[in-house]
């Protein structure tokens, strides 16, 4: 009996399970080979429960390889996968393993059910009706190559097990340590994205769990934009959080400044004509009373604080365009990305110049193949991630098991 190895039982490695094993038995060679998944923790797939707070942003209506990091090599790879018609790929072997969603804002694609177990009971029963394997409790550490061309591959477990595998996928996510793998296999630094950001303190303490709707622009030191998200921001007494602000942690870097248009329906000179005319309409209010109806007390003194007004001083005609800089961009200098256990996805991992798009094997490791945040690639929220982990991983099972197939076959006829 052969064995195909998924060592990690999350998004990815259970696509890669049900792809190989479904190959194998269209190859006909599935009574000769088993597919295996490797699984850490005492359960699979707990990573998916946990997604899209819960309910799972599985994918999204529009994947553009352009989403991605590294899009030249994720187009490869969604192009591998087979057609379906006019559905696309994924979103058709999900269909045939019973799920049904729904789409929301931006495309976002979420189980009807509404709940991420939804997604994973697909994925659990389609793993018994193929026949695979789980071997939990088993967390690999190393995995040496075979003695021999055509041997087998050798998986270490930490309890001092070892198995023996004709074919092998690393679905093992960001947290992958380089030294999982056999010899020097290119490999980017990690460190966690898609997460909240850490600021300057001072400006977001006082409104620490307040949300306002705005579009923020994250600028470099020399104070030129490189990236926009309009959204929901959530303050947080160590910075801001929320889709928009886990989007440009991607790119963000400490030294950059986040910038806040409050008011992001009015350009600065009609910003300021309003401002002015609410003046007149209100007789010499304060900053504060100012503010009444356009922002909310804590936010509004926030501002007025950075613009240096007082909230409680009167509020002079020439302190329009000054408020009026300081609404369109509240600015908060960046300190960092929150720590990885706020974050969605780890950047870096298994550099990808390393790996035939076509099938995820890794170049001169025939054999071995690897999928989802293993490597190095990520994109913003909205089910990209996991549309993702699921594509490369039906890519890789599926290649496995056509190499198992064809040495199998060779074996046959020598
Ligand atoms: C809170 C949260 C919410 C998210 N929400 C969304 C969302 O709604 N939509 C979206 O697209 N993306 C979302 N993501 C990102 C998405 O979950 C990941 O991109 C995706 O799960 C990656 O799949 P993976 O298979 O590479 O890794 P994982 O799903 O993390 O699976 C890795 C598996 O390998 C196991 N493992 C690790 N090391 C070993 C080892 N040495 N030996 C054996 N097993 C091992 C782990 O226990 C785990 O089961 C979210 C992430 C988080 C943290």
């Amino acid at each position: 009996m052969e064995t195909i190895a998924i060592i990690g039982g999350g998004a990815s490695g259970l696509a890669a399970a049900v792809s190989a094993a479904r190959t194998l038995a269209s190859l006909g060679t599935a009574a000769r080979t088993e597919v295996v998944v490797f699984e850490a923790d005492e359960r699979v797939g707990r990573s998916i429960l946990a997604t899209g707070n819960g309910r799972c942003n599985f994918s999204n209506a529009c994947v553009s390889a352009d989403a991605y990091r590294n899009a030249s090599f994720v187009a490869g790879v969604l192009g591998a996968l087979a057609p379906c018609g006019s559905a696309d790929p994924v979103h058709a072997f999900f269909a045939d393993l019973g799920l049904l969603w729904r789409e929301e804002g931006d495309g976002r694609l979420y189980p009807l059910a509404n709940k991420a177990s939804s997604v994973l009971d697909v994925l659990r029963g389609a793993l018994a009706r193929e026949g695979v394997r789980a071997q939990l409790g088993h967390r690999a550490t190393r995995i040496d190559r075979p003695g021999q061309p055509g041997g087998r591959y050798h998986v270490r477990f930490e309890d001092g097990s070892i198995a023996h595998a004709r074919a092998l996928v690393v679905a093992t996510g960001g947290r992958t340590p380089r030294g999982l793998l056999p010899d020097a296999l290119p490999f980017q630094p990690q460190h966690p994205v898609l997460g909240p950001l850490r600021t300057e303190t001072a400006p977001v303490k006082p409104l620490n769990n307040i949300r306002v709707r705005c579009v923020a622009t994250l600028a470099g030191p020399d104070g030129a934009p490189r990236a926009s998200e309009a959204g929901e921001i959530l303050f947080r007494d160590y910075g801001v959080s929320g889709i928009a602000v886990f989007n440009l942690s991607r790119i963000a870097r400490p030294g950059d400044a986040l910038l806040l248009d409050l008011v992001p329906q009015l350009d600065e000179r009609a910003c300021e004509r309003e401002l002015r005319a609410r003046r007149v309409r209100l007789g010499a209010p304060t900053g504060e009373e100012l503010l009444v109806g356009m922002l909310l007390p804590q936010v509004a003194r926030a501002v007025l604080g950075q613009a240096g007004l007082r909230p409680d001083a009167p509020f002079a005609d020439g302190d329009a365009s000054v408020l009026a800089g300081a609404l369109k961009g509240f600015a908060l200098a960046v300190r960092g990305v929150g720590d990885a256990r706020q974050c969605q996805v780890t950047r870096g991992g298994f550099d990808v110049s390393a790996f035939d798009a076509r099938t995820m094997e890794a170049r001169g490791l025939s054999g071995l193949f690897a999928a989802g945040e293993a490597l190095d690639v990520d994109a913003p929220c909205g089910g990209y991630n996991l549309h993702w982990a699921w594509a490369s991983g039906i890519v890789a099972g599926r290649a496995a098991a056509n190499a198992v197939g064809r040495r199998e076959g060779e074996g046959r006829r020598a």
